[in-house]
């Protein structure tokens, strides 16, 4: 198959809140660069055009973007000092912090609101919005964007340095033959590649595996967060305030709780996050986040209100003990592919922006040079290091691998990190030695028969009201895939499904994924199939996480399909 080339300097995949801050830094360097050189102000020679291009699996810059979300805006003031003249959308300043204690029945306000969740002095956004608007200023700024050109595979030399991406084809149907609007994919070649996919990006799962980024890491841990906008009928919660809330309904082995923001216009922000190194197979994130809604303070705070917006993401939550290598000939990892999220915090927008910055620095020294390869690239990390993230994550390096021994010793031991900078329980200083998958169960450890949810949601229903199922939910992201195209969920080894993984763990991709894409359905011979609604997909990755047999590989779709995910 004929394929078209196309040279650039940069290729940034992914037009994340790290890529587009990388691009739009690196363009303004250079164009600074070339201004002062030539003008005499400054020795050397000037760099002339460096190609930067940024690409996005989504339909538009931001469509897939999906955080809670409060920024604090240290990365956000380094690259743009003048952003709120400049109109960056903010939703609004935190004026208030609450710490709630969600028993059953009962929501117990902290007298003192944890430091790591003070956000006195942040901003409440939609990720959504400003990723758009961070996209302006790329383009004001030279760089070339390209909305709907996934990066399906990493091109490399013959020395496996990287030297660019193909992106995916278009027009293919769902039996792999070309459709009258067939196109292949572009091979983007690229004096450096910078991979920004967020978390568990499909490129980065590939140049981990095949370059060992992640030897002698521990590895990388997730949660998952499910959200939904809520249109108020009142002002009863105040744009600006913000709510975090721990116990209800997690039992205490699970890493979990809640979030609820105002935003403007009277929209509620309401989401949960659960770690996904759960025990209990029949845990369902989503319907998790569904019985939170129904604990009666949360109830009330929503009664009258509508809901209007669905999402769901995954979060690198392993911290400073499961970084990866983060360069490597050719390429860099930024923000959320690098793991660079503080889970204690909530907050990983600030490192994702300064991440980018370090990565335009690093990269426009090696323009300078002329020199892509691993050795100078490493230039990347020492910037890192040096910089405010590192000490940032350090501090809080024990944090999420202390909620292995359950919620109470979890926070016993955040708690004891602030006397110790960082040190756990004094000789505990590790990260979690397993992945997250590995410390699911079998059914038979919880005394379970058959896959039933009532076992363990006790009678939740989803009434469309205050709860709803997933299919309504998917339908509130504004979900569009193309149908005649390949299916992008890899199940490895189909024969599992209706057989070892039914027994061992009642098939939990149809509890783990937020937008029913799983299901076990009638195989026509007397048992059970695997069907995979691939159109439902959100793209949050957690079948790709979670699977206990590590048989699901998640791939990109065509180009433009996925969530849209405007104003969350
Ligand atoms: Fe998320 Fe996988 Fe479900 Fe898609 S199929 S929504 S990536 S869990």
């Amino acid at each position: 198959m004929e394929r078209e080339s196309l040279e650039m300097d940069v290729v940034f995949v992914g037009a994340g809140p790290a890529n587009l801050s990388g691009a739009f830094h690196l363009a303004r360097l250079v164009r600074r660069h070339n201004e002062e050189t030539a003008s005499g102000a400054k020795e050397g020679k000037p760099l002339g055009d460096v190609e930067i291009a940024v690409i996005e699996k989504g339909a538009a810059v931001g469509a897939h973007i999906l955080s809670g979300a409060v920024m604090d805006p240290k990365g956000l003031r380094e690259l743009i000092p003048d952003f709120v003249e400049r109109g960056a959308p903010l939703e609004s300043p935190v004026k208030e912090d609450y710490f709630l204690y969600l028993t059953d029945k009962h929501a117990l306000r902290s007298p003192i609101t944890p430091p790591p969740l003070k956000n006195h002095g942040y901003y409440i956004v939609s990720l959504n919005r400003l990723t758009a608007w961070l996209g302006e200023q790329c383009e004001e700024a030279g760089v070339n964007i390209f909305p709907e050109f996934p990066g399906a595979d990493v091109l490399y030399d013959e020395n496996d340095c990287v030297v660019g991406v193909r992106t995916g084809d278009k027009g293919i149907d769902k039996e792999g033959k070309h459709k009258a609007n067939f196109e292949p994919g572009v091979d983007l070649l690229a004096r450096i590649t910078v991979l920004g996919e967020g978390p568990r990006g499909s490129l980065t799962k590939q140049l981990t595996e095949r370059l060992g980024l992640d030897a002698d890491r521990a590895p990388q841990v997730y949660s998952i967060g499910v959200k939904e906008l809520w249109e108020l009928p009142d002002d009863r919660y105040p744009a600006g305030r913000v709510t975090h809330t721990l116990g209800f309904p997690s039992d205490s082995r699970t890493y979990g709780g809640g979030w609820i923001y105002g935003m403007q216009n009277r929209i509620l922000n309401i989401g949960y996050v659960t770690g996904l190194d759960y025990e209990d197979p029949l845990l369902d994130p989503h319907a998790e986040f569904q019985r939170y809604k129904t604990h009666p303070y949360i109830a009330g705070l929503l009664e009258g209100g509508k809901m209007i917006r669905y999402g769901a993401k995954t979060i690198a939550a392993g911290g400073y003990f499961a970084m990866p290598r983060m360069y490597g000939d050719g390429f860099l990892l930024v923000g959320d592919c690098a793991g660079f999220l503080n889970s204690q915090r909530l907050k990983g927008i600030h490192s994702a922006i300064k991440s980018g910055m370090l990565a335009a620095e690093a990269i426009f020294e090696a323009l300078l040079v002329g020199d892509f390869s691993a050795k100078q690239l490493q230039r990347y990390e020492e910037l890192v290091n040096e910089s405010w993230i590192i000490p940032e994550l350090r501090k809080v390096r024990n944090f999420h691998a202390a909620f292995n021994n359950g919620r109470w010793l979890g926070l016993l031991n955040a708690g004891l990190q602030f006397v110790t900078g960082g040190r756990a329980w004094g000789f505990l200083d590790r990260a979690k030695a397993e992945p997250g998958h590995e410390a699911m169960k079998k059914l038979s450890a919880f005394g379970y028969n058959g896959g039933n949810l009532e076992q363990r949601y006790n009678g939740l229903k989803f009434d469309g009201k205050l709860t709803f199922n997933k299919l309504t939910d998917v339908y509130h992201a504004a979900v569009g895939h193309d149908e005649d195209q390949p299916v992008h969920l890899h199940v490895l080894d189909t024969n599992i499904c209706a057989t070892r993984c039914a027994e061992e763990y009642a098939n939990p991709c149809q509890r783990f994924c937020p937008a029913a894409v799983y299901e076990m359905v009638d195989g026509g011979d007397g048992g059970r199939r695997l069907q995979i609604n691939f159109s439902n997909c959100v793209h949050c990755k957690t079948c790709d996480i979670m699977d206990p047999y590590q048989i699901i590989n998640w791939v990109t779709p065509e180009g433009g399909g996925g969530p849209d995910y405007k104003g969350m």
